[in-house]
């Protein structure tokens, strides 16, 4: 199949064009209808099958969607959170190709660094924010930054975000969010205590494998 078949607004399917991407990998011909339609899910994935554009690109369009004209100072719509500042960057990396003919702000934060000029764009306001756990929590405890708006939480690599140790950062980081969200759950393995951790963050999840 193309992604011309899956339901894309022009913006994206223009920059899907300039990568010369014409066909969607398995995971994103799966995940891409489902979270358009407003599904949770729970996606067991590696890096490397397209895992990253399967969750960016329906949230930018679900964004467009739902920001239509409006001019004013965007609101925080959508949270994804990954375990390393590499993969954070690769993700922030990738939505800023695909919403490069939307309106869609963006900004990636991470440890390790200074939090200046992360909270400097935080305040001009974002619409998606891709975050490593230990960062997000210090800015949302200084209170730079705001989930009760998020419509979208992600959480990428979920297995290397419990070997890393992030457990009761991401607990807390639940107590956070809306209870009326659509989330999605990625993790290249599922052991029950993955499971167990998905069963607390998805509702009905559609489960898809690749
Ligand atoms: P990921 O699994 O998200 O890390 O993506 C793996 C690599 O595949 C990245 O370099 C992507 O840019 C590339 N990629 C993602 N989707 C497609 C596609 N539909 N066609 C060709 N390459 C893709």
């Amino acid at each position: 199949m193309t992604f011309e078949e899956l339901p894309l607004i022009a913006p994206i399917l223009k920059a899907l064009k300039d990568k010369n991407y014409t066909e969607p990998t398995a995971i994103q011909a799966k995940a891409i209808p489902l979270v358009l339609d407003r599904n949770d899910v729970l996606g067991s994935a590696q890096t490397g099958t397209g895992k990253t554009a399967a969750f960016a690109i329906p949230i930018i369009q679900r964004i467009h969607e739902m920001e239509g004209g409006n001019g004013g100072k965007p609101q925080l719509l959508s949270l994804i959170v990954t375990p390393t500042r590499e993969l954070a960057i690769q993700i922030d990396e990738n939505i800023r190709l695909y919403s490069k003919y939307t309106n869609l702000k963006h900004t990636v934060i991470f440890g390790g660094v200074k939090q200046g000029s992360q909270v400097d764009k935080l305040k001009r306001g974002v619409h998606v924010l891709v975050a490593t756990p230990g960062r997000l929590l210090d800015l949302i405890s200084q209170g730079h930054i705001s989930l009760n708006q998020i419509k979208i939480f992600v959480l990428d690599e979920a297995d290397r975000m419990l070997d890393m140790g992030f457990v009761n950062d991401v607990k807390k980081l639940l107590t956070y969010l809306p209870k009326q969200r659509q989330s999605l759950f990625f993790s290249a393995t599922m052991p029950t205590s993955i499971l167990k951790l998905a069963n607390e963050i998805l509702t009905n999840p559609k489960k898809i494998e690749v």
